[in-house]
C-alpha cells in the first residue's frame, strides 16, 4: 500500500462526522465565508478593504503562531523578521533582476525556509528555552541589517515595486489585493487543519506537555519542532511577499521586535491553539489599533504609539482573564470537529510474531548512577514472549529508574539491554519504541484536549509514514483510516470505544491509564511495559485489566509489571523481581516470593 497515495474510498472513509450544532453551525460559517468573499464587490469603502488586507496579512502570521507556540508550544518573537524576508526578497529581486512576483515568492521563502531552519537546529538542540532568545535577537539583527544594507535602501527602504499580475490580470488594486490575500488565508487555515488532523499533527500537539511520551512513541521530537518553526516562519513570508506588492515599498519598520510582540498578542487574543483564532485575534486588535490610534492621542492630548501601552495591558488582562483567548466563546458556534472511523480501512502491517518462550528482553547487570547514589546496581532480569514478569520493591527501590533505563529515557552507567537479541541500552526511546518495546507512564502522560481516539492513534505513530506535506495537502486519507481504525481497535480491547470521542483529560484517572495501555497497544509491541498500571483503577476495572492482559500473554506478548498492588501482582504474574535501594534481592515464582525470607524482611522490616 502506497502510504500517501489518495484515493476517494480512503477520503470518504475519514470524513468529519457532523457534531451536534452541526446544522446551524454550518450555516453560520458558510454564510461568513460567503460575505467575506462578496466584499470586494459590494459597495464598501475602500477604507475597510485596506483594513481587511492588513487583517488577513497579519492572520498569516498568526496562524503560524497558532502552530508553533499554541499548539507545539514553542515561543517565538521574531516573526516579523520572516515577513521582512519575504518582503525584501520579493522587493529587490524584483526591482534589481526584473524577475516576476511569482518567482521571487518563491526566493523569499527559499531564504526564510533555510534561515529558520538554521535558527531551529541550532537552538533546538539546547533547550526549549534557547527559542524565544534567540528570536529575539534574530529579530533585532535583521532589523539593523535590512537598515544599515545599501543595497536594500538602508532605513528608507525600497519603492516602486511592481503589482502581482495574474493570467494577465494586473493585481494592484486593494480589492484584487484583498482575493489573493483571503484566498491565501484560507488555504493556509486549511492546510492547517488538514496537518492537525494526521500523523504528524497529531505528534506537533503532543509537543506541548514535554517530549517524552511522544519519543516513547517514535517521534523525532528536535526534527518535528525545527519542522513547525520552518513551516510558522513560511508563513510569516507569504504575508511579507504579499505586504510588499500591497505597499509596493518596504523599509525596515514593520519588520522590528514590535511588530513581532503584536503577532504574539494577536495570537493571545484570538485564541491560541485555534487555527480560527488567529484570524479573530488579528481582526479584533487590529480594529482596536485603528481605533486607538486616532481615540488616544486626544485622550492623552499629544501625538504617541500610546496604543502599544493599551496592548500591553490587553495582554495581562487576557492572560490573567481568558487566557483561551476569544475563539473558545466564538467557536462553541461551530461545527464541532470529530473525526469519525469508518470500518474497511486496509489494516496496518504488523510485526511478525515470536513463538512463546522465546526471550524478549534481557537485562544484564545494568546499573544507574546519581550523583553518589547508586539507584540501579547490577540488575538482570528477563521477560520472554508469553510471560508476565512483575517488578516489585519498596518506594525508592530503583523500579522507575530501571524501567527508564530499559525503554531509554535514561542511559545506564553500566550493563546491557537486550531487546530480541538486538543491544538497545543507549539507545534512544524513539528506536526503542520501534523495535518493538511500548510503554505507559507512572504519570499518565495524554494530551489533554485531544480526543480519547486520536491520543491513541499516537501510538501507530511509527507504524505509518506520512509526511508533513502529504499531511497538509490532505493526501494522506486512506493511512490516516488505517491508523484511526487500529486505534479504535485498541479502545475496543481496553472496553473504552464508546469513549473515543471525548478530550482525554476529561476521564477519570482509572480510564486515562487504560487509554495509555490502548495506546501502548497501537505500537504492535513484542514487549509491553506497565509502570504502576493498577494505581488509581477500582476493582471491577483492575479486574477487567487482569483479563485483558492475560489475553495479551496468551497471545505471546511478554509484559514488564512495576505494580503496588501485591495482590494483582500475585494473581496476574508468572515470575517475580523483587528490588531494594537498586539491588535484586530475589526472583521467582509468586508462591515463591511471598514466602521468601528476604522480601519479606524488606517489606515487614523482619523476616517471621
Ligand atoms: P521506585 O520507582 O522504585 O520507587 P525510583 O527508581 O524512582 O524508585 O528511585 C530510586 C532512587 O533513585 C530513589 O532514591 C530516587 O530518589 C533516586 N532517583 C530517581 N531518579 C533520580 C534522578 N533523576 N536524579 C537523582 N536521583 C534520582
Ligand atoms: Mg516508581
Amino acid at each position: 500500500m502506497k502510504p500517501d497515495s489518495f484515493s476517494p474510498a480512503g477520503a470518504a472513509a475519514v470524513a468529519a462526522a457532523p457534531g451536534p450544532r452541526a446544522g446551524s453551525g454550518r450555516l453560520l460559517a458558510g454564510a461568513l465565508v460567503l460575505l467575506a468573499a462578496a466584499l470586494p464587490l459590494a459597495p464598501v469603502p475602500d477604507l475597510l478593504i485596506t483594513q481587511a488586507n492588513y487583517v488577513g496579512l497579519y492572520a498569516l502570521v498568526v496562524l503560524g503562531l497558532v502552530l508553533l507556540t499554541g499548539i507545539a508550544g514553542l515561543t517565538s518573537f521574531g516573526q516579523a523578521a520572516f515577513v521582512g524576508i519575504g518582503a525584501y526578497a520579493t522587493a529587490y529581486c524584483t526591482l534589481t533582476f526584473g524577475w516576476s512576483p511569482w518567482i521571487t515568492l518563491f526566493v523569499g521563502l527559499g531564504a526564510t525556509g533555510v534561515s529558520a531552519w538554521l535558527i531551529g537546529t541550532i537552538t533546538m538542540r539546547m533547550s526549549g528555552h534557547y527559542l524565544p532568545l534567540a528570536t529575539i535577537a534574530w529579530s533585532i539583527a535583521l532589523y539593523y541589517l535590512f537598515g544599515s544594507v545599501e543595497a536594500l535602501g538602508k532605513y528608507d527602504g525600497l519603492s516602486d515595486l511592481p503589482s502581482i499580475g495574474l493570467f494577465g490580470w494586473d493585481l494592484g488594486g486593494s480589492r484584487a489585493m484583498y482575493a489573493l490575500i483571503w484566498l491565501s488565508v484560507a488555504l493556509s487555515a486549511w492546510g492547517a487543519l488538514n496537518l492537525l488532523d494526521s500523523r504528524p499533527g497529531r505528534a506537533i500537539r503532543a509537543l506541548h506537555g514535554g517530549v517524552q511520551m511522544a519519543e516513547a512513541m517514535g517521534v523525532d521530537t528536535a526534527r518535528l519542532k525545527v519542522t513547525v518553526f520552518v513551516l510558522a516562519a513560511l508563513l510569516a513570508s507569504v504575508s511579507g511577499w504579499l505586504f510588499a506588492h500591497l505597499q509596493r515599498a518596504v523599509n525596515p519598520t514593520p519588520f522590528g521586535l514590535e511588530a513581532s510582540l503584536k503577532y504574539v498578542i494577536m495570537l493571545v487574543a484570538g485564541g491560541m491553539s485555534h487555527v480560527g483564532g488567529a484570524v479573530l485575534g488579528s481582526s479584533v486588535m487590529t480594529l482596536l489599533q485603528d481605533q486607538l490610534q486616532v481615540l488616544l492621542p486626544r485622550v492623552f492630548g499629544s501625538a504617541g504609539n500610546f496604543e502599544v501601552i493599551v496592548f500591553g495591558l490587553v495582554l495581562v488582562l487576557l492572560l490573567r482573564f481568558a487566557p483561551g483567548g476569544m475563539w473558545p466563546g466564538l467557536g462553541r458556534w461551530l461545527p464541532a470537529r470529530r473525526i469519525a472511523v469508518v470500518p474497511g480501512a486496509p489494516a496496518l502491517a504488523r510485526r511478525t510474531p515470536v513463538p512463546a518462550g522465546e526471550a524478549l528482553l534481557q537485562v544484564r547487570g545494568v546499573q544507574k548512577r546519581f550523583g553518589g547514589l547508586l539507584a540501579v546496581d547490577g540488575v538482570d532480569l528477563t521477560v520472554k514472549a508469553g510471560e508476565i514478569v512483575g517488578l516489585i520493591g519498596p518506594n525508592g527501590a530503583g523500579k522507575s529508574t530501571t524501567f527508564n533505563l530499559v525503554t531509554g529515557v535514561l542511559p545506564p552507567s553500566g550493563g546491557e539491554v537486550h531487546l530480541r537479541g538486538l543491544r538497545i541500552d543507549g539507545r534512544a526511546a524513539r528506536e526503542i519504541s520501534r523495535l518493538g518495546l511500548a510503554r505507559t507512564f507512572q504519570h499518565v502522560k495524554l494530551v489533554a484536549d485531544m480526543s480519547v481516539l486520536e491520543n491513541v492513534a499516537l501510538g501507530a505513530y511509527q507504524r505509518a509514514r506520512v509526511g508533513v506535506v502529504a499531511a497538509v495537502l490532505r493526501r494522506d486519507r486512506r493511512i490516516e483510516a488505517a491508523m484511526l481504525q487500529e486505534a479504535e481497535r485498541a479502545l475496543r480491547r481496553v472496553g473504552l470505544a464508546e469513549l473515543m470521542h471525548r478530550p482525554a483529560g476529561s476521564l477519570a484517572l482509572g480510564q486515562q491509564r487504560l487509554v495509555e495501555i490502548a495506546r501502548a497497544l497501537c505500537c504492535d509491541p513484542a514487549v509491553l511495559l506497565l509502570d504502576e498500571p493498577a494505581a488509581g483503577l477500582r476493582a471491577f476495572e483492575k479486574q477487567a485489566l487482569a483479563v485483558l492482559l492475560s489475553e495479551l500473554r496468551d497471545e505471546g506478548m511478554g509484559i514488564l509489571l512495576v505494580e503496588h498492588d501485591m495482590e494483582f501482582v500475585m494473581k496476574l504474574t508468572d515470575h517475580i523481581v523483587v528490588m531494594v535501594f537498586g539491588r535484586k534481592i530475589a526472583e521467582g515464582a509468586p508462591l515463591v516470593i511471598q514466602t521468601h525470607p528476604a522480601v519479606l524482611e524488606a517489606y515487614l522490616g523482619a523476616a517471621p
